[in-house]
């Protein structure tokens, strides 16, 4: 039986949530056993564009996400956004409260004032269309199978209504 293709992608984050699925031995069995991960940086070298499912972490931050996203978003049939930058800008947005000049300044230091082409930083529902949020700073891995048996199965993932941390 062919197992349904699934790619991770990152964006702007400190890549927590993807750890999350890395981190623990019988997640990552679970889900190389029920999809194809054909994609994956954190996790292996091989970069295909074949894929129906993307997992997505991290917010819209560089001019060159905005094309990225809506790249991956032509790919995949599902699109999941994966931990609180992606589903609302997560600790990134709040940069937005200030002047990016500002923060640039603070960051570098000033060495890098216009060096880095930047955004405001946005949710990956501010591009294009998410098909389901996995919520939480990180994600909680037992929600992220869920999610994947669900959506194996052709069912609606579930998403609790109530902050991971509760
Ligand atoms: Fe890191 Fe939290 Fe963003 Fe996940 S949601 S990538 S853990 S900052």
């Amino acid at each position: 039986m062919n197992r349904p293709r699934a790619a991770f992608f990152s964006f702007g984050s400190c890549e927590g949530c993807q750890l999350q699925v890395l981190s623990v031995e019988d997640v990552l069995l679970e889900l190389l056993g029920a999809v194809e991960v054909v994609n994956f940086r954190e996790a292996m070298d091989e970069r295909r564009d074949d894929y129906e499912i993307a997992f997505v972490e991290g917010s819209v931050i560089r001019p060159e996400d905005v094309a990225e996203i809506r790249q991956i978003r032509t790919h995949a049939r599902i699109l999941i956004a994966l931990g609180a930058c992606a589903c609302l800008g997560g600790v990134n947005a709040l940069r937005n409260r200030r002047a990016i000049q500002e923060v640039a300044g603070e960051v570098y230091g000033g060495r890098q004032d216009g060096v880095f082409e930047t955004l405001a930083a946005s949710p990956i529902s501010s591009v294009v269309q998410v098909d389901y949020e996995i919520r939480g700073c990180p994600i909680d891995r037992a929600e992220f199978l869920d999610a994947v048996r669900s959506l194996l199965a052709g069912t609606v993932p579930y998403t609790p209504p109530y902050a991971v941390c509760v």
